[in-house]
């Protein structure tokens, strides 16, 4: 059978499509890049806003029309969406054949043959399922997603990734290991290890920071990043570890969400303004090139005008290089959902405005301050803009473009930066 892949949603998604590629293509099945060969056409969903579930149900009424042509095509729903309300999608007759929950993936090859899938749902959690013995397929010959570990256990109050992914556990690290250096002989030479909360992983003994230290090692890679840290768990041990390895990229995504303590305690966050403060110093420190990056939250339940205030004035104190700047996006099931004092649409969007203005001009201050620097950037494509140009990412997870041609590709080059906007500097 044919099949085809629409990926929504974050990194651990496109792991996760990765992980069905490979499953589908070791039973027989082909994956192919133009929908319009597919028998089979699946959308691996988001569940994290209300918009991303809006954009999938868009695409799943656009693409319907497919079936009255050719009643055997069939159209499935996998991840967060289909574990969030799989159920309901089905029964609403959208034409979808199967929904297929996050832990259930390895069930694919048998649904498919068995010739059951008509209106299949499989969502059941598995608290051990780490699909042992499976490399994800990656589609990228650059860089490459490698899964650590799976669910989580914070249950902050605004999220619904608890309620969809399931409990926290780590993939045993010598197969994390083996995916790497499997990555690494395929040519795939930037590593990003993925997990809810990469900080909490523990396996055999061997935490999060043993984990790059033996990563470190792979000849076959060059680079090593991480998403996502949780400021409650980034300990400094992890600090001196991306500070004493040398293919540890000089960047962390630390997801502050609000500047005020009463607010990040409604949210569950388990830290302080203080707390994140002080692992901002720390990190700056011990690692003084470093790039920091956050996800902020604009009009949580019960946030005041000053305590919103608070997160531009922590926003202003860090200068983070990149902030993705979200207004509250309330999620049947989880617990600030049923919170009193909900925000109002249009406060929850002025205050998201207040927040982006301040950030474009931070942003393109620190994209300008590399202007006359020498940079590395690893090449992994031609420009979009400029066929005789190639992009790729620096080690701080700038996108940078130079002069170069399709031999770059996969090869790390340096380059003086020349000018920059706010989301590239031009070598
Ligand atoms: S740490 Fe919090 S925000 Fe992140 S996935 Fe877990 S519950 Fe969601």
């Amino acid at each position: 059978m044919k099949f085809y892949i629409e990926t929504y949603g974050c990194q651990m998604n496109v792991a996760d499509s990765e992980l069905v590629i490979t499953i589908l293509s070791t039973a027989g099945h082909t994956l192919v890049s133009d929908i319009n060969e597919a028998e089979l056409i699946m959308f691996n969903t988001c569940s994290v806003r209300a918009h991303a579930e809006d954009r999938v149900l868009g695409r799943i009424s656009n693409e319907r029309h497919r079936k009255k042509a050719n009643p055997s095509l069939m159209i499935g729903v996998l991840g967060c969406m289909a574990q969030r309300i799989g159920k309901r999608l089905i029964d609403d007759h959208l034409g979808i054949d199967f929904a297929i929950g996050v832990d259930q993936y390895d069930q694919l090859p048998q649904i498919l043959s068995s010739g059951i899938y008509k209106e299949h749902i499989k969502l059941d959690f598995d608290s051990e399922q780490v699909y042992p013995d499976l490399m994800p397929s990656h589609q990228s010959k650059t860089c490459g997603f490698v899964t650590i570990m799976r669910g989580c256990n914070n249950f902050c109050t605004y999220c619904i990734v608890p309620h969809v992914r399931g409990r926290e556990r780590s993939r045993p690290w010598h197969d994390v290991y083996a995916d790497v250096l499997q990555a690494g002989k395929q040519g795939l030479k930037d590593i990003t290890l993925l997990g809810q909360n990469v900080n909490s992983y523990n396996n055999a003994e061997i935490d999060f920071s043993d984990l790059l230290r033996k990563i470190n090692e792979i000849d076959e890679i060059e680079r090593i990043r991480f998403i996502t840290s949780h400021p409650k768990d980034l300990s400094y041990k992890l600090i001196d570890t991306m500070a004493e390895c040398s293919k540890i990229c000089e960047h962390i995504h630390l997801p502050l969400q609000s500047g005020n303590d009463r607010v990040l305690n409604e949210m569950n966050r388990g830290y302080t303004s203080a707390h994140y403060m002080s692992l901002i110093t720390r990190l700056i420190s011990m690692i003084p090139n470093i790039a920091i990056t956050t996800d902020l939250i604009a009009g949580f339940p019960s946030e005041t005008d000053d305590e919103f205030r608070d997160t531009l004035s922590l926003m202003q104190d860090i200068q983070f290089d990149y902030s993705f700047c979200f207004k509250y996006s309330p999620r049947e099931g989880t617990t600030a959902a049923s919170f009193p004092h909900q925000i109002a649409e249009e406060i929850r969007l002025a205050r998201l405005q207040e927040m982006i203005d301040p950030q474009r001009e931070i942003t393109l201050s620190k994209f300008r301050s590399n202007i006359g620097k020498e940079v590395e950037v690893y090449v992994e494509d031609i420009s979009k803009k400029d066929a005789n140009m190639v992009s790729g990412k620096t080690r701080d997870y700038k996108i940078a473009v130079l002069p170069g041609n399709s031999s770059d590709i996969g090869t790390l080059k340096t380059a003086i930066v020349r000018e920059a906007t706010a989301g590239t500097l031009i070598c």
